[in-house]
């Protein structure tokens, strides 16, 4: 490895931090990634209750590549490290009507449970996978991860983006090839793993479509800790500086330059260049105070979204239920309205729609022998909505648990244990989530590429942004790229400091 005396401070240790130490670390740098939990990872924690295991956050893993990459980066290979298995179904669709629908890794068995439906949208899948493909072949392929600081990186794009006509919506492509009205809704999740609402998020996003089809949708066995745990020991074993418990009160700035950070018991860490995980708007709004008032982005606060929060609640089950799937998506009766309320009106509906994960379908690891382990996952408004979490938390409960026992859980009531939820106001105080939303500012149009937050501060040059509410965006596919930007960022920078 080539040796560099240069210092790198990585503030968050969130897979875009994680994957940002190692980048750094395989250029030379002298690394130290900072984060104020007791465990890195980020939204991916791990919590552990009456012998039950839950992953906190993301579960589903596309585009193994990326992490394979960080693996590479020091001559190892992730398989020796964590197993990705192939999951089969991907998601398993409960609809309010009782039908339910299996998307599933062959595009053959897809298109049966499809003709289950709607025999025309057949033909309409196929199509819309194409209009996906296309918009892959540029959106990922080409746009992810290369940086959007010039306004001019964007003008080169917009004829792509045009021609890809983004500045419709996800549901807008999706319904345009489908025409059943619980096809429509199965195909235009998508956004919600990633913070939007499918009516409102730009339809680049139609290309996690063509991404799964391409890569597949894995888990990591032993779970998403497990791969974080693997990351932890390769960073470990390449020199790594991890220091947790650590919360950074404020980015130290003199003539433009960062000169380190101070955390809030008043230790310093000097660096040569700054890389920030954490949420850029809190990063702005309270760790770079002087930069308040100088633009970051087009649009100000008060014209910013956010994505929406979550109510995410775990328990344990004194018994197996079989037929719930890896990962299944329990649709309610109301769609398009709900999406409004959460989004638009921020209200909390008596109706919701769950993500329900059984990890336990895939790996015994998570309960004791004939349990299961579950999270179920329940989209609401963000902070900015007037909402008393203390009061509304324990009556939502009752209502998930309610909902499931009469329709996929038989008994649920009887044989729930070890429960416990988050709420946003958790995803503000623990993670510095701005407004306490799931997935930092939303996924729209004007607010994506150049209208994201920038990889690299405008006014700062040695201050970055590998997070998800930088660019390209949130889950973990976002946020890995989002570190390859910034590594080239770096590269730029360092040879135009040396010219
Ligand atoms: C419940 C849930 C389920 C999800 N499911 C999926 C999924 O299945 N697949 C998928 O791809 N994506 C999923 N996502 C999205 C994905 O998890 C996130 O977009 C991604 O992990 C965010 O990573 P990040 O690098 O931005 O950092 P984060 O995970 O947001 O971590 C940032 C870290 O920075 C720390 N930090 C912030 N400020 C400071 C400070 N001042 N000082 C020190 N530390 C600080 C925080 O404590 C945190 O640890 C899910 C998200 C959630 C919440």
């Amino acid at each position: 490895m080539i040796k560099n005396n240069k210092k790198i401070l990585v503030i968050g240790a969130g897979f875009g931090g994680i994957a940002s130490a190692l980048r750094m670390r395989a250029l030379g740098y002298d690394v130290t990634l900072i984060d104020r939990l007791s465990a890195i990872g980020g939204r991916a924690q791990v919590f552990n209750r009456g012998g039950f295991k839950h992953d906190a956050g993301p579960t589903v893993i596309t585009a193994p590549f990326l992490f394979d990459e960080l693996f590479e980066l020091f001559d190892e290979n992730r398989e020796d490290y964590v197993e990705f298995r192939a999951l089969d179904p991907w998601y398993r669709f409960y609809f309010h009507t009782g039908e339910q629908f299996d998307y599933r890794p062959s595009v053959e068995d897809t298109n049966k449970e499809i003709a289950r439906f709607s025999p025309k949208d057949v033909k309409g899948y196929s199509r819309l996978l194409k209009a996906s493909q296309a918009i892959y072949e540029i959106g990922f392929e080409k746009l992810s991860d290369k940086p959007f600081t010039k306004f001019w990186d964007m003008m080169a794009q917009i004829p792509s983006l045009i021609k890809l006509q983004s500045y419709f919506s996800v549901s807008g492509i999706v319904n345009k090839y489908i025409k059943h009205p619980l096809l429509r809704q199965a195909f235009s999740i998508h956004p919600l793993l990633v913070g939007g609402n499918p009516f409102s998020t730009t339809s680049i996003y139609a290309l996690i479509h063509y991404l799964e089809r391409r890569w597949g949708v894995f888990f990591a066995m032993g779970g998403t800790g497990k791969l974080v745990q693997s990351l932890y020991d390769l960073m470990n074993k390449n020199g790594v500086k991890i220091i947790l418990d650590t919360d950074i009160a404020q980015i130290e700035v003199k003539n433009n330059k960062a000169l380190g950070a101070t955390s809030t018991d008043g230790r310093f860490f000097s660096a040569d260049r700054i890389i920030c995980n954490g949420d850029p708007p809190t990063v702005y709004s309270q760790m770079l105070p002087g930069e308040k008032n100088r633009s970051k982005r087009l649009f100000p606060e008060k014209l910013t979204q956010y994505s929406m929060g979550l109510y995410v609640l775990f328990f344990g089950t004194e018994k197996t239920y079989e037929d719930i799937a890896h990962h299944t998506i329990w649709m309610g009766p109301r769609y398009k309205e709900l999406l409004s309320d959460i989004f638009d009106r921020k209200i909390l509906a008596d109706d919701f729609s769950l993500y329900v994960h059984r990890p336990t379908a895939t790996d015994s690891s998570f309960a004791p022998d004939g349990c299961d382990s579950f999270y179920v996952l329940c989209p609401v408004p963000n902070l900015r909505a007037d909402i008393d979490w203390d009061e509304t938390g324990p009556i939502l409960q009752e209502r998930i648990i309610n909902e499931l026992s009469n329709t996929i859980m038989p008994d649920l009531k009887s044989v729930i244990t070890d429960d416990f939820y988050m709420t946003p106001v958790d995803f503000k105080d623990d993670y510095r989530s701005m407004h306490g939303a799931g997935f930092s500012i939303a996924p729209i149009f004007l607010q994506s590429a150049w209208f994201r937050f920038h990889n690299r501060d405008p006014h700062i040059d040695n201050l970055y942004f590998a997070a998800a509410g930088a660019h390209p965006g949130a889950g973990i596919p976002g946020v890995l790229s989002s570190a390859k930007v910034v590594e080239s960022l770096v590269i730029e920078d360092e040879k135009k400091q040396q010219s």
